[in-house]
């Protein structure tokens, strides 16, 4: 090998790795771990998971109804995780809604199959490459990624359960804890 061949080939294996460590920070690169199978495999007989990747329900904190700015409460919970996980449909349904906000930051709404509820998923670094409106889901597919979008201070996902209204509207619905629903495994009544 002379010189030149020497060069050209440390080159090649220099773009090699270059592309294989932007394959492994970019989310959107990444082959979306399994999520479905996952969910299978640890709640089959469940009808609600966790839905970030790699979560189990005993690491959550119930943090609904916490104060929060301006006299609110917390309609919510926050599950930390890491920039850049996976955020998994908790329940089969459909997209409904995306929605990009100031507090929220880019958010997603999804309803479950008998549209009585609203599942609600914010602060996301992105949502899933091919996820459109409209699209049906089951659980523990990929839909996002965690991330500190809108008022978020550090990565999480900020998740909600909202009760319907007789309208169906995304938008007007009545919170429940979504924390006891997490442990049991059990969908909202
Ligand atoms: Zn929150």
């Amino acid at each position: 090998m002379n010189l030149a061949q020497k060069v050209s080939s440390s080159a090649v294996a220099l773009l090699a790795t270059l592309a294989a460590l932007l394959i492994m920070t970019n989310p959107s690169a990444q082959p979306a771990p399994n999520g479905r199978a996952y969910a299978e495999q640890l709640h089959a007989p469940r009808s609600l998971i966790v839905p970030v990747f790699g979560v189990s329900p005993a690491q959550l904190d119930d943090n609904w109804g916490d104060a929060r700015s301006q006299g609110r409460a917390h309609a919510g919970i926050d599950i930390m995780a890491p920039q850049g996980v996976a955020v998994l449909a908790a329940v089969d349904g459909r997209i409904v809604k995306f929605f990009d906000s100031a507090r929220g930051g880019t958010t997603i709404y999804q309803f479950d199959e008998a549209e009585r509820f609203v599942y609600y998923y914010a602060h996301l670094s992105g949502r899933a490459r091919g996820l459109g409106e409209g699209q049906d889901v089951r659980r523990g597919d990929v839909i996002g990624y965690v991330g500190a979008s809108g008022n978020a201070t550090t990565p999480h996902l900020h998740f909600e359960i909202q009760r319907l209204g007789p309208e169906r509207h995304w938008w007007v619905a009545e919170s429940r804890n979504p924390y006891p629903l997490l442990q049991s495994g059990r969908a909202p009544e």
